[in-house]
C-alpha cells in the first residue's frame, strides 16, 4: 500500500489517501491539545500507544462482532483504515461520574452510575462541541434516526466489551468517546480510536488517573501514565 497526499492533519493525527480508494493511511503524532485547543503540549511516546492500542481494541471488537476501520498496522504509528464519512457526533458514554458530567449536574467525581449513559456532542470545533439532543441532530441532519438508533446500540455493546477487557488487567473504563462513519457501501463501522486520549481510565485498586486527564490538570505523570496502561495491556510486549 503506497501512502499518497495527505488529506488532513488534526489535533492529534495526519490522514493521507492511498492508492486504493477504499482505504486511508492514519498517522498518529505526540502532540496533545485540551479544552478545545488552547491548551498544548506534547506528550512523548503517545502516538505509539494511541495506535498501538486502538488497533488492539479494534481487533478485539471485531471479534465481538462490531465492525471497524481497521485494515492494517504498518507500523508504531501509522495504519491503514477503511475509508469513511465520519458522522459528525461525538458519542460519549460514562460509567462513572468525572469531567463534564460533574460540572454539569454538580455530581461527585468517582460516583458510579447507576446505569451507562450515552451522549452526543456535535463534532463542530469553532462551535465547541456543544452538547446535542437526537432531535436536534436529526434536525440539522447530521445523521437519520436510525443511524442514531444503530450507534446507540453498538455504542452500549462496545462499552460492555471494554469494561470487561480492561477489568481484566486492572483497569476501570470510567468513560469514553466513540467516533462512527459510513462507508461507501453505506455500512456504519467504529472509526477514530479508542486510546488514554479518549478514555477515562483508572487504576482498578488506588483509581490512580492513567489517561489524559493528567496532562489536562497538570497531575505530572502524564507520559508514564500512556506507558502504564501500554504495558498493562501487554503491547510492549507484543
Ligand atoms: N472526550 C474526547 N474528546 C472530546 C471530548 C471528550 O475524547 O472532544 C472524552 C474524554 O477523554 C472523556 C470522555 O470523552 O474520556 C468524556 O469527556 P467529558 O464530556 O467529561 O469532557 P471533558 O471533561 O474531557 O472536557
Amino acid at each position: 500500500m503506497k501512502m499518497g497526499e495527505q488529506l488532513y492533519e488534526g489535533k492529534a493525527k495526519k490522514v493521507f489517501a492511498t492508492d486504493d480508494p477504499a482505504c486511508y493511511i492514519v498517522a498518529y503524532k505526540d502532540d496533545a491539545t485540551a479544552f478545545n485547543g488552547l491548551k498544548k503540549g506534547t506528550i512523548t511516546g503517545k502516538g505509539v500507544v494511541n495506535n498501538r492500542m486502538s488497533n488492539l481494541l479494534f481487533r478485539y471488537l471485531e471479534d465481538c462482532g462490531i465492525p471497524t476501520h481497521f485494515v492494517e498496522e504498518l507500523d508504531d504509528r501509522t495504519t491503514v483504515v477503511r475509508r469513511v464519512t465520519i458522522v459528525p457526533l461525538e458519542v460519549i458514554v460514562r460509567n462513572i461520574a468525572a469531567g463534564s458530567f460533574c460540572k454539569r449536574y454538580g455530581a461527585v467525581e468517582g460516583m458510579d452510575l447507576k446505569n451507562p449513559t450515552v451522549e452526543f456532542s456535535y463534532k463542530n470545533d469553532e462551535l465547541g462541541d456543544p452538547l446535542i439532543n437526537t432531535s436536534h441532530a436529526t434536525a440539522l441532519g447530521l445523521a437519520t434516526q436510525q443511524t442514531i438508533d444503530d450507534i446507540t446500540d453498538m455504542t452500549l455493546r462496545i462499552n460492555e466489551a471494554l469494561k470487561a477487557y480492561f477489568a481484566k488487567v486492572g483497569i476501570i473504563l470510567v468513560d469514553f468517546k466513540l467516533e462512527f462513519g459510513i462507508t461507501p457501501e453505506g455500512k456504519l463501522i467504529l472509526a477514530d480510536e479508542i486510546s488514554p486520549d479518549t478514555c477515562r481510565l483508572w487504576d482498578a485498586t488506588t483509581r490512580q488517573k492513567l489517561d489524559k486527564d493528567r496532562f489536562r490538570q497538570d497531575l505530572g505523570g502524564v507520559e508514564g501514565a500512556y506507558q502504564e496502561v501500554y504495558h498493562r495491556l501487554g503491547l510492549d510486549k507484543a
